[in-house]
């Protein structure tokens, strides 16, 4: 029942911004972080995440993540960022697909992300149903040059390899043996 993509594997990359404004908390990689300011966007602002699902949605030929979750869409104000993820894991299982890997950096003045990259690691393996050694989270400032070195923001980019289930090592996919 998978959709013919043509390939075992694909590939997809993202990049999201997000400025920091006073009065909105602070959501990375679906982790609620102590600071002052908080990511603005239409859902929770979490960079981190809307890079992923977007990679995602990009190695499934899918669009980016505007496409299928508009800020014109009254139903995404405010949601939390990993219910957009698990839409767009949804959509990845359903055509055939689960995680290879994701190489993933958050890029980052302010405020110090370090504490925190643990979590934000397991939570994200969590999100995609993958195991934690499939996740790799970097942290960088920019030298505190420019937008995000002044702390008006943070970036996010994301690489992600997704492999066709039935090609992976371990062999039958759960979908086919139900077949
Ligand atoms: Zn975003």
């Amino acid at each position: 029942m998978t959709k013919e993509v043509g390939s075992g594997i694909r590939i997809g990359q993202a990049i999201d911004v997000h400025a920091l404004a006073a009065g909105r908390p602070l959501v990375l990689g679906g982790v609620a972080i102590p600071y002052e300011r908080g990511l603005v966007g239409h859902s929770d602002g979490d960079a981190l995440l809307h890079a992923i699902a977007s990679a995602i949605l990009g190695a499934l030929g899918e669009g980016d993540l505007g496409r299928h979750f508009p800020s014109s869409d009254e139903r995404y104000r405010g949601i939390a960022s990993s219910e957009l993820v698990d839409q767009v894991v949804f959509r990845m299982r359903a055509a055939g697909f689960r995680l290879g890997n994701l190489d993933a950096t958050v890029v980052a003045q302010v405020p110090r992300l370090a504490p925190h990259q643990a979590a934000m690691q397991a939570r994200v393996a969590a999100l995609l149903g993958a195991p934690a050694e499939r996740v790799n989270i970097k942290l960088t400032s920019t030298d505190h040059l420019g937008a995000i070195g002044r702390g008006e923001g943070i970036a996010a980019l994301a690489v992600v390899l997704l492999e066709a289930v039935d090609a992976a090592p371990g062999g039958r996919s759960e979908l086919e043996s139900k077949a």
